[in-house]
């Protein structure tokens, strides 16, 4: 069982990049094998794994120009089931170039196919735009989680991915499927968090996962130590949260029913 996930939203500081190193960590600490790609030029990923971006010799850029195959340039991380390719300062011109080759928007999908059969899970951190590297990822993807925090701007950016998600199954992957919307920085009893949950669970209900991510300063202070939350700080309620949400991804891949009497769902 092999299974490709990407965490994409067309919206910026919502917790994607979070979202991907934490889950990723939590399904390496599960003892699966697991390869955490950054898709985002921005390069926030490696930071977040206590990396420094400028001094990575490799990236992703080096693949689409055809220099490196994607097996050359993963990189061994702190924990032994978790491994990872690092994004590059150069991946926008490239990925400019490689979407005008719209042949190539299956490119990821091969190359994971052919070079990266060994991993259990492979988590594409995208950027908060569609276009581009996000719709390559989507392309060579199972399934998507997006994250979404409190406001109206979440609820349109959902609007948008949905269109996005069903143009991509559409026209170059229908094995694409939503994993599930995944509430990040939640802060119980909040008017704005009451009003966008109650706009979510009526428009898309059946797609919102059971494990909430509470807003939590361990996950912020984490991000000094270069180390995910998970890592940093198990007991802490953002890490249990991530935690639990890799047993959540878990139990939906082996088919199994969730929650399993311990969920975190707090939405009244
Ligand atoms: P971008 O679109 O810019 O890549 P992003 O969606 O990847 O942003 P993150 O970088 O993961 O968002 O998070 C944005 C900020 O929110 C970071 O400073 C992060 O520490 C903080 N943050 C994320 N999740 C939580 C949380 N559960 N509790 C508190 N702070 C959080
Ligand atoms: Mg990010």
């Amino acid at each position: 069982m092999r299974k490709v996930i990407s965490i994409a939203i067309p919206k910026g500081g919502v917790g994607k990049t979070t979202t991907a190193v934490n889950l990723a960590a939590s399904l390496a600490v599960a003892e699966k094998k697991v390869l955490l790609v950054d898709a985002d030029p921005a390069g926030t990923c490696a930071l977040y794994l206590g990396m420094d971006s400028d001094a990575l010799q490799t990236d992703l850029s080096h693949v689409f120009s055809y220099t490196k195959r994607l097996s050359q340039i993963i990189l061994k991380t702190s924990l032994s089931h978790l491994d990872f390719i690092p994004t590059g300062s150069s991946s926008y011109q490239s990925e400019e170039r490689l979407t005008r080759l719209t042949g190539n928007l299956l490119l990821l999908r091969n190359m994971l196919n052919n070079e990266c059969k060994e991993y259990d899970f492979i988590i594409f951190d995208c950027p908060p735009y569609l276009k581009g590297i996000t719709t390559l990822a989507l392309a060579a993807s199972d399934s998507v989680i997006m994250p979404v925090k409190a406001g109206q701007f979440s609820v349109e950016a959902l609007k948008r991915m949905f269109k996005h998600l069903h143009w991509v199954k559409t026209n170059y992957n229908p094995g694409l499927n939503i994993e599930g919307v995944l509430f990040t920085m939640y802060e119980k009893n909040t008017r704005a968090w009451l009003i966008t949950q109650n706009e979510l669970f009526r428009t898309i209900g059946e797609h919102i996962l059971n494990t909430i991510i509470p807003k939590s300063t361990a996950i912020t202070e984490a991000e000094f130590s270069g180390k995910p939350a998970v890592l940093h700080n198990a007991n802490s309620i953002g890490a249990r949260a991530y935690l639990e949400l890799a047993q959540e991804i878990l139990a939906r891949s082996e088919g199994k029913p969730w929650p399993a009497g311990q969920t975190s769902h707090v939405v009244a």
